[in-house]
């Protein structure tokens, strides 16, 4: 599996073997930092943005994944600005295991998707990112056709130091992609933590790849994710693989029977494919046309997007509220007397948590 960091890539001067002045004049110094301070407005992004602008799309993606607060403050102001011109999308949430094909899949409907006229976002949530070592998903190196598409938009997953916080960067993010012109919203994850459940709740319509002949036990598989499915896509149906896919295809669609109806009214479905030789991809988006019919008839689309939006209100707030509490100098303090007093057995867990929440 090619999961290629980025590599250095020398300045082209250094390339020639040409050596940059050592020093700048003051001048010339003040000209470049006023231009580096000159950071365009709220209003300028929105405008750049809402016109389809990819340049200010990614400063303002930027800012919804800064940790400083100024730059969230301006986020949260294009944000707003952008809600009203946002919601216009498809949003599919593309999950598996590492190795299953997810960016080759991607790759492949992405193409097809800007083929057939649609502007395609790919953004990915993997609360295992970190800063130092970049994301393995949503990584533009592994979609090579697709990044150079000027119909579609690849961002890694942001990082941070929590599942909540990396999602609601994502959420937001979906919000400015679509703002952006961007209809058909593709948000991919691994298919082995908690992080499926939280793009569960930020999609319209849910993917699970799957590869055949290996037990779920073996895909690290849970039951929970394929309860969440709108559709499980048997991939690297090829070669000496098909025969193997299409039983695989006949279990999966009797095992499907056994788990509870779901209320979008939907009954999941189980697609073939080959994302390497780019075959049964337009069924899968037939599928996801089928569903979006049954859903927009029987007003479930709606109904999800606005318990999404519930559930995200609820989820920011006690994000919210746990972080302001943390980040207390005061709470800091007596934070450590209280464990210090619990693990002493001097006070209770519950006497020293009160205590806290009182101050
Ligand atoms: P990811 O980790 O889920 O993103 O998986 P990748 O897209 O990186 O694919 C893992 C490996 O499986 C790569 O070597 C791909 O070329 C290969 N692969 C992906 N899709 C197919 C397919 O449809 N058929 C076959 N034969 N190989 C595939």
């Amino acid at each position: 599996m090619a999961k290629s960091n980025k590599t250095y890539k020398p300045a082209l001067q250094e390339q020639k073997g040409i050596k940059p002045p050592k020093t700048l004049s003051t001048d010339s110094a003040k000209s470049i930092k006023a231009k580096r301070k000159k950071q365009p407005s709220v209003n300028d992004l929105v405008a750049g943005i809402t016109s389809g602008n990819i340049t200010d799309l990614s400063r303002a993606i930027t800012l919804v994944e800064s940790t400083n607060e100024t730059h969230t403050a301006k986020a949260h102001d294009i944000i707003t600005a952008c809600l009203p011109h946002a919601n216009n999308s498809v949003r599919i949430g593309i999950t598996g295991v590492p190795g299953v094909g997810k960016s080759t899949f991607i790759e492949a409907f992405g193409s097809f998707l800007t083929d057939i006229g649609k502007k395609v976002a790919v953004l990915a949530v993997d609360p295992s990112s970190t800063l130092s070592k970049g994301s393995i998903l949503g990584d533009k190196t592994r979609m090579e056709d697709l990044v150079k598409d000027k119909n579609a938009f690849i961002r890694p997953s942001p990082s941070g130091d929590s599942l909540g916080g990396v999602a609601r960067k994502t959420r937001e993010t979906i919000i400015l992609c679509e703002a952006a012109g961007f209809d058909t919203i593709i948000i991919e994850t691994v298919g082995v933590g908690q992080s499926e459940t939280a793009v569960h709740s930020m999609v319209d319509f849910f993917l699970l790849l799957k590869l055949a002949g290996a037990g779920d036990e073996l895909q690290g598989i849970k039951r929970g994710i394929i309860e969440m499915a709108d559709a499980i896509v048997i991939n690297k149906a090829d070669g000496d693989n098909l025969k193997a896919a299409k039983s695989a295809k006949v279990e999966f669609n009797r095992a499907l029977h056994l788990y509870p109806e779901k209320d979008s009214g939907w009954s999941p479905r189980v697609s073939l494919c080959s994302a390497l030789k780019q075959e049964g991809i337009s069924d899968i988006w037939e599928l996801i046309q089928d569903y979006l019919k049954t859903t927009s008839s029987n007003d479930y689309f709606e109904h999800n997007r606005n318990n999404q939006n519930k559930f995200w209100l609820l989820q920011t707030i006690e994000e919210r509220l746990k972080s302001d509490f943390y980040k207390s100098e005061k709470i800091k303090v007596e934070l450590k007397t209280q464990i210090a007093l619990v693990e002493a057995g001097k006070t209770t867990p519950f006497a020293a948590a009160e205590y806290l929440l009182g101050l």
